[in-house]
């Protein structure tokens, strides 16, 4: 078993080095003809005019994209909500092309596909002018979950991120505890009991007076970031900003 268990943690390790020894895609990831590895994301510029980033008005608590002309400046979701993160981002949304991928990257095995998605999340944080965090910390998934897929996608997202900007990444803040159904198919309401007392915090964690970025592949209502929000928030850190690749409509 011990043998298993450190043959386990090498294979780990070499993944981890292969993640950026991967060489980068010379055929756009989307419709797979051949482009020049300079191409924004490794996506050819017509599979990327057809994808829609979020870049005009979005909600001030969570990022969602928001009608140009409404009067608002939040979501129907955050409307009648205090979230307990500071403010929220989002890249692109989840729809046509980009699902196709992060389906392949989650659960086509594909990880490379970390590379083209946190380029776009990095972009975000840039455009968005959020260029000072200590720590970026990706959503846990439940061991188990974890190692039926083999990696946990949030993860490889941060990791990019962190190393891109030069942050840390923190894989030691939360944890999940419970092995949630997968969210999908729940309603809102149902959303936000199946992820409450979700997840918890390792012993022993400060993180006092610090700027933190909560990292995730997909937001739908939100429920995950604020249930990992409020339980971030017993660390005392001075704000919490959270970051997804893809924010999915309202249910
Ligand atoms: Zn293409
Ligand atoms: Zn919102």
């Amino acid at each position: 078993m011990g043998s298993m268990k450190s043959n386990f943690k090498i294979f780990s390790g070499i993944n981890q080095i292969l993640d950026f020894a991967y060489p980068r895609n010379i055929y756009c990831i989307v419709c797979g003809i051949g482009i020049l590895p300079s191409e924004e994301f490794s996506i050819c510029p017509g599979c990327r005019s057809r994808i829609s980033f979020i870049r005009g008005r979005a909600c001030l608590q969570c990022g969602k994209p928001i009608a140009e002309s409404g009067i608002l400046d939040t979501c129907p979701d955050c409307l009648d909500k205090k979230r307990s993160f500071t403010r929220g981002f989002s890249c692109v949304e989840y729809e046509g092309a980009i699902k196709e991928i992060i389906h392949r990257f989650k659960y086509g095995r594909q990880r490379h596909l970390m590379h083209p998605l946190g380029a776009i999340m990095v972009r975000k944080l840039k455009a968005a002018g959020l260029v000072d965090v200590d720590r970026v910390i990706p959503v846990p998934l439940h061991k188990r979950r974890k190692r039926q897929r083999g990696f946990n996608q949030a993860e490889l997202l941060a990791r990019v991120i962190a190393r891109e900007m030069g942050w840390k990444l923190d894989k030691k803040v939360l944890v999940r505890l419970q092995d949630t159904r997968s969210q999908s198919d729940l309603t809102k309401q149902e959303r936000q009991r199946n992820v409450r007392d979700a997840f918890g915090l390792f012993p022993g964690v400060s993180l006092k007076g610090e700027k933190v970025l909560l990292v995730d592949d997909i937001y739908t209502t939100g429920s995950t970031m604020d249930s990992c929000s409020r339980t971030l928030r017993q660390a005392e850190p001075a704000e919490i900003y959270i970051l997804s690749l893809a924010t999915g409509r309202n249910v």
